[in-house]
């Protein structure tokens, strides 16, 4: 039987040829099978694991390997303040997504009972932040894919959250005459072609998340173009998107008469999410 510390050596030489996180990955499976926390491996360090414990490391770590995502192998990932499921139907939830949550939170007044609309919605992952940050608020969150929206209400439930509505929807195609205060989304707008497609952990996530046309930015364009009747008087749109699509998006809202257009950047410096305001 080996002990925790030999088991992560060894599991972290063998994920550094394909993880750039081989140490945190062996940490995160090992932690998942002992059901213990991360902190649980360093206090314990000299205990020996269980053959069956140990069998099942090496069947995850196996899967990892091969590429697949943490994310997936876990079936859950942190988000905000939330323990989100997820599937091979949604995208993984990211950092760089936390930061249009924050920055959603801070136009947001504490006591608002704004009804916001999150369009792709996926995990649930703003939507459920949202309504968990402001429980006067009320969020629709829409998907075009029926089997995202159930991981999302799964998470609703999960997460105890109950200020929030679960829609299908092509974008704007069920919302007809509803406005909102607020238009949030994290669309797909990696352009069809991106070599990155065919590297680490997107390649397990549904492209229909991902890619939105040769340019990316086919669905930020239809959120833009039809987010004005369904947006009340002095409402905001705020949308992420990839870090050298700034202007593009900065442009497209001016032209659909969008004022106080600005970008902000992600933790990585990048300019990642666009802000508009409609007067
Ligand atoms: N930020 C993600 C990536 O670059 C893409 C997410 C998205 O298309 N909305 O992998």
């Amino acid at each position: 039987m080996q002990t925790i510390k030999e088991n992560l050596i060894s599991s972290t030489s063998q994920l550094s040829l394909v993880s750039e996180s081989a140490k945190l990955d062996s940490e995160l499976l090992l932690a998942f099978i002992l059901r213990k926390p991360r902190s649980y491996l360093y206090a314990w360090e000299d205990e020996k694991i269980s053959d069956k414990n140990q069998n099942e490391f090496k069947r995850l770590l196996a899967r990892r390997i091969k590429g697949e995502p943490i994310a997936h192998i876990l079936g859950e990932r942190g988000f905000w303040s939330l323990d989100l499921k997820v599937t091979a139907d949604t995208l993984i939830p990211r950092p760089d997504t936390e930061r249009l949550v924050e920055l959603a939170l801070e136009l947001i007044p504490r006591k608002a009972k704004w009804k916001i609309l999150d369009m792709g919605t996926g995990t649930g992952a703003i939507a459920l932040s949202l309504a968990k940050e402001r429980p006067d608020c009320f969020v629709t969150a829409t998907d075009q894919s029926l089997a995202a929206l159930d991981v999302a209400k799964q998470n609703a439930q999960r997460n105890k959250i109950s200020n929030i509505e679960f829609l299908q929807s092509d974008w704007f195609a069920k919302l007809e005459n509803r406005q909102f205060n607020m238009i949030v989304s994290n669309p797909p707008y990696i352009c069809s072609n991106d070599p990155h497609l065919q590297q680490g952990d997107v390649r397990f996530e549904p492209l229909s998340a991902l890619t939105a046309g040769e340019d990316g930015l086919n669905a930020i364009r239809t959120i833009i173009k039809n987010s004005h009747q369904h947006l009340f008087h002095d409402a905001v749109l705020l949308l992420e998107h990839g870090y050298d699509q700034a202007d593009a998006v900065c442009h497209l809202l001016k032209e659909a008469n969008f004022s106080h257009v600005h970008n902000l950047q992600d933790y990585g410096g990048n300019p990642r999410v666009t802000i508009g305001h409609l007067k």
